[in-house]
């Protein structure tokens, strides 16, 4: 496994970890603390524009570890088609800023709906047409699986293995995203990550802690090293399965971290990164 203890050379931060800060701020904010990646969040970047953020990122020499991100497929206003240009234009900020990937989200039940079988059907569709925009563009989208707790409101793709599948079904230029937070508790995890590496599909992992209690399912996730996932195990497991990439802090954190200076924030995201992931 690589050495992390030396310094945050491995270290990506989801800006929405520093909630607090404009994009320009975060990008000066991370090289400030010699943080190397960012994954970039998209009203963040309307904000700054697309080529002032091209330049700052050059100029820090920022690694983009994703854009966050596209997807929201069933139950977009209108359904897939709806969806698709806004997802084609996060395509187009992807490749201009030369991200590693564009995360997806597969979205939820549509108002109304309790069809979840209906709705991972919708998902495929909306995949495969979101990849041919992706391939020429040399894009690679990344499908997160989220925790089964949001399979109704914002994804019904809820395990590594669901997600695998997918990729299976839809070919080349679709990856998965492994966000620990979301898959620590599965019982296949270790299996599942072995799969997508050797079919050369790890794009990116995002780290963060899972609370005892977590008062709140979408906005208090822990710091790193404040809860129960083995970062470090998990870390291993990908790192075995051939993933060499950034490990990119994403903490949304309402009560705790987002109420404190982004400084902070970032420097205890060093210090655990060099610690616990
Ligand atoms: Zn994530």
């Amino acid at each position: 496994m690589r050495d992390f203890s030396r310094g945050p050379e491995h270290l990506a931060i989801n800006q929405a970890t520093t909630k607090g800060w404009s994009l320009e701020q975060a990008i000066e904010g991370y090289a400030r603390h010699g943080v190397r990646g960012i994954a970039v969040w998209r009203d963040k970047l309307a904000e700054l524009g697309l080529a002032r953020a091209a330049d700052m990122l050059k100029v820090h020499d920022m690694t983009v570890t994703g854009i966050c991100r596209a997807g929201l497929l069933p139950e977009a206003e209108g359904g897939w088609p709806a969806a698709r240009d806004d997802n084609k234009r996060a395509i187009d900020e992807a490749a201009a800023l030369g991200a590693r990937c564009l995360i997806v989200v597969a979205g939820g039940l549509p108002k109304g709906s309790k069809d979840l079988a209906g709705a991972q059907a919708a998902v495929i569709d909306g995949l495969a047409g979101l990849l041919e925009h992706a391939r020429a563009a040399k894009v690679a989208l990344a499908l997160e699986p989220l925790h089964p707790m949001f399979a109704a409101d914002r994804a019904c793709v809820n395990t590594l293995s669901h997600a695998n599948d997918l990729c299976d079904a839809l070919g080349p230029g679709i990856g998965v995203a492994v966000d620990v937070y979301h898959v620590w508790w599965d019982p296949n995890l270790e299996r599942e990550i072995a799969r997508a590496g050797a079919a050369k599909r790890l794009l990116a992992f995002h780290v963060c802690d899972w609370l005892v209690p977590t008062t709140d399912l979408l906005l208090d996730r822990g710091m790193m090293g404040d809860g129960v996932i083995d970062i470090r195990k998990i870390r291993g497991w990908m790192e075995a399965a051939g993933y060499n990439g950034m490990c990119e802090a994403e903490i949304f954190s309402a009560r705790n971290w987002w109420q404190r200076p982004c400084d902070e924030v970032v420097r205890t995201c060093v210090e655990r990164h060099r610690t616990v992931v």
